[in-house]
């Protein structure tokens, strides 16, 4: 009698592996500021549809006493990127300007380190972790395992993802907490997909255990 094959029968698995925070984790958070979000000066279509989802997260980090860093694009009024100096972006956010601020909705948890990237007029940074203290603070946290989710999927997240792989973290992609421009209608797809060939785990809040 032929044996039966289990070897693919998956449903004594759960459909949904969980995932379970450790010591060594860490959320970061990119650019979620005004000028990123519907009626902003760079507004993402969208946008604003992951908050509640980002606020979930950042309060399962607090509640676990584990470090949060949002970023924030600051630029000086004549910035590199801006059309105005020849780059590809209309201007947005100015330092301090309403524009560069987080929405009401999503203040920032008093605990939370705050990382501003591209301050400097002469160069772009899409990353995290370009020409700012996000990898000394994390390597004096112990940290080793990143969450990254926020604005934008094709740009900010994408290559914050590539030098937290770079820089040896481990990496879970929040898919539910991201949100592209779409330049071209791919570049958010096509971003997902070049994160996780990187080595980036995409999850969903339900995956996290609480
Ligand atoms: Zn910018």
């Amino acid at each position: 009698m032929p044996e039966v094959d289990r070897s693919s029968d998956l449903s004594n698995f759960p459909t949904t592996p969980m995932i379970a925070l450790t010591a060594h984790d860490a959320l970061l958070l990119a650019d979620i500021q005004n000028d990123f979000l519907p009626g902003g000066a760079l507004g993402i279509s969208g946008g604003g549809e992951i908050i509640p989802t980002l606020l979930n997260y950042t309060r399962l980090f607090q509640t676990h006493s584990l470090p949060v860093f949002l970023t924030r694009d600051w630029h000086p009024s004549n910035h590199c990127s801006f059309r105005s100096q020849g780059g590809p972006w209309p201007a947005h956010c100015v330092a301090s300007s309403p524009g560069s601020l987080p929405p009401p909705s999503f203040s920032a948890p008093p605990s939370a380190v705050i990382i501003y990237k591209a301050i400097d007029r002469d160069q772009e940074a899409y990353s995290a972790f370009q020409n700012t203290a996000l990898d000394r603070h994390l390597r004096a946290l112990s940290v080793q395992r990143l969450f990254i989710g926020g604005l934008a999927t094709d740009y900010c997240v994408l290559n914050s993802v590539k030098d937290a792989r770079m820089l040896g973290y481990n990496v879970c992609l929040l898919v539910d907490g991201i949100k592209a421009v779409n330049l071209r209608p791919d570049d958010g797809r096509r971003a997902e997909a070049e994160m996780i060939r990187l080595g980036a785990i995409p999850i969903r809040w339900k995956m996290l255990q609480s």
